[in-house]
Parts: C-alpha cells; structure tokens; sequence
C-alpha cells in the first residue's frame, strides 16, 4: 500500500491496514512526518506521532516500480509540491495516473507551506503529468472528480495566474488585506470556489507561502 503524502486524509487507513499485515510504501519524508509530531501551520493543527505500525516499512527518496496486477505502477516522487513527500503514480498499462494532493479538481487547492510544500514545486510536479499524459489519460486527483490532461491544464493555468498575480502584489509591497481586497481569484470562484478553501483562504495561503 502506498501513502501519496502524509497529511492524515491520506495515511489514516495506515494502522488498520498495517494491522492487517498490508506493508506500507513511501517517500521517506512520509515516514519521517508520521513518526514523529507534526504540525500544519495554515490550520494550526497538531498531529500526534503515529504507532510503529501505521509508519511505512519500505521508504524510497526518489522514484520505485511496482509490478502488479499485470501493470506497471511507476511512483514517482516530485520535489516540494503540495508537501516535501509527495508522490504521483502512473499505471501503465491502465493509462491512469493518481496525483496525490498536488492536484484538486475543481476545487481551490491547499498548499502544505509548514510541511515543505511551495506553489512552484507543485505546477513543476503538474507539468511533468501534462508532458507524460495522453488525451484520453484517466487522472485521479487527491480531492475533487475524476479527471483528464484537459481539466489538469485548466487547475495549472488558474494556479499560474492567481499565483502570478499575487506574487507581483507581494513584490509591489502590498498588505493581505490589499491582495485580498483585489479579488484576484474574482474569475474563478464560481467553478474553484466552492469547495475546501474558500477564495479568501486560498489568497491567504498563497500570500503566506509566496512572501517567504
Ligand atoms: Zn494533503
């Protein structure tokens, strides 16, 4: 069983699963933030380390193959996107790529900046689905529907341009309240802004994450 990353949301199955004798796999920052206290910063949430047998037993640094099923599942782990754990898995033969948390369909994403995650880190790991992806690619996001490359272009552009937009406020010297207060989500709240994060919370969080 693989985590994509260590946020409890996708690792809260890990002691049943160990339980049961499942073994675990994952990106070593995974292991290393279940095994000991943690702490997302954004929502002021403290996490408790997990038992011994919640934690991963097989913990790889960059990329590993699993061949199951008859498939090929290449995991893949991209640098400081949504954390400093995550991976992306593409199934071969199935022609299914799952993104973990750095992508959400549809919905503002959350960007881990306490957990090591940082906007850039997460359209670099986006770019390298786009690049590898076919039309008819199936793409699982970590929140929100079933995907394609199309929809994941669309969630790239948006956090370009958002992102964009706020990082040359950010330069110009303006307050959060200043960017807030531009609305520069403003075009996309119907679609995005209805889910997790509302569009102030998302501007937050990428103010936070960019002014550092
Ligand atoms: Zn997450």
């Amino acid at each position: 069983m693989l985590n994509t990353h260590w946020h409890f949301d996708h690792t809260g199955g890990n002691e049943n699963l160990g339980k049961a004798g499942a073994i675990i796999v994952a990106h070593e920052n995974v292991r290393k933030r279940l095994s000991t206290e943690g702490f997302i910063e954004f929502f002021g949430m403290k996490t408790k380390p997990e038992p011994k047998v919640a934690l991963p037993v097989v913990a790889f640094t960059r990329d590993l193959t699993f061949h199951l099923n008859g498939d090929e599942l290449v995991v893949s782990h991209v640098p400081r996107a949504h954390t400093d754990g995550d991976s992306i898995v593409r199934f071969r033969k199935s022609n299914v790529v799952h993104t973990g948390d750095t992508f959400f369909n549809k919905l503002y994403p959350f960007i881990d900046t306490s957990s090591g995650g940082t906007v850039a880190g997460v359209l670099a790991a986006v770019d390298g689905v786009l690049k590898t992806a076919g039309d008819d690619t199936k793409i699982i996001p970590g929140h929100g529907p079933l995907a394609s490359k199309a929809d994941l272009k669309v969630y790239r552009d948006m956090l370009a341009a958002v992102s964009g937009n706020i990082r040359g406020q950010i330069k110009a010297g303006k307050s959060l309240e200043q960017v807030i207060a531009s609305k520069p989500t403003a075009k996309y709240d119907e679609v995005w802004g209805k889910g997790f994060l509302p569009p102030e919370k998302f501007v937050e969080m990428l103010y936070k994450n960019l002014k550092k």
